[in-house]
């Protein structure tokens, strides 16, 4: 039998596994932004984020826009992708977004509805899923419609999660073969970083 070897992405980790891919990221939390940390050298990290607006926390939306600009601001310039942490902000994160020129982006840990799904994918932007996705039944809903070129799977913060785990339910909730759910999301991430 011919075996293709099968690589796992998890696009957005806090716990590294040398057998999964994850792309190394730098930036400023939204939930940091009130304190004060210099902007990292992005030139050194593969995607820049995770970096966002999050309305549901007590930190100054004002502070929180000018960090994110910040983020694409150095994105557009280092022709980096960008991973999105967006919460109940979902409208002016897409309108400050609209301003730059970004080479990738990716809505982490997307827990929005599938009219939000639609919206971002019109726009040319990735959607992925970890298990706060998968318990909500809206965003089941999104996974559904999202297609297989523009989705990608994440544990997160979870260190107990297995990515395994979350690519076979999106694969059932898909309705494709775990096989070709790994091979697609391979191909996004060679695209989204141009290899
Ligand atoms: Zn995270």
């Amino acid at each position: 039998m011919n075996e293709v070897k099968q690589i796992l992405v998890d696009i957005h980790t806090h716990h590294p596994r040398p057998d999964v891919l994850s792309p190394t990221m730098a930036g400023i939390h939204p939930w940091d932004a009130e304190c004060g940390y210099a902007l990292p050298d992005f030139s050194l990290c593969d995607i820049i984020g995770e970096t966002g607006l999050d309305y549901a926390r007590e930190v100054d939306k004002t502070t929180q826009e000018r960090l994110f600009r910040a983020h694409l601001e150095a994105a557009e310039r280092l022709q980096k992708p960008v991973v999105l942490h967006t919460v109940r902000a979902f409208e002016p994160t897409i309108k400050i977004l609209t301003a730059y020129n970004i080479k990738g982006i990716v809505f982490h840990g997307f827990t929005g509805s599938d009219q939000q799904a639609r919206e971002a994918l019109l726009r040319g932007y990735h959607l992925s899923f970890g298990d706060r996705s998968l318990r909500s039944p809206k965003t089941r809903q999104a996974i559904a419609s999202t297609p297989l070129d523009r989705l990608f799977c994440e544990t997160d913060d979870n260190a107990s999660l297995d990515i395994a785990e979350i690519y076979a339910e999106v694969a059932k909730i898909k309705s494709v073969a775990l096989a070709e759910l790994v091979k697609e999301i391979y191909e996004n991430y060679k695209r989204l970083f141009r290899l």
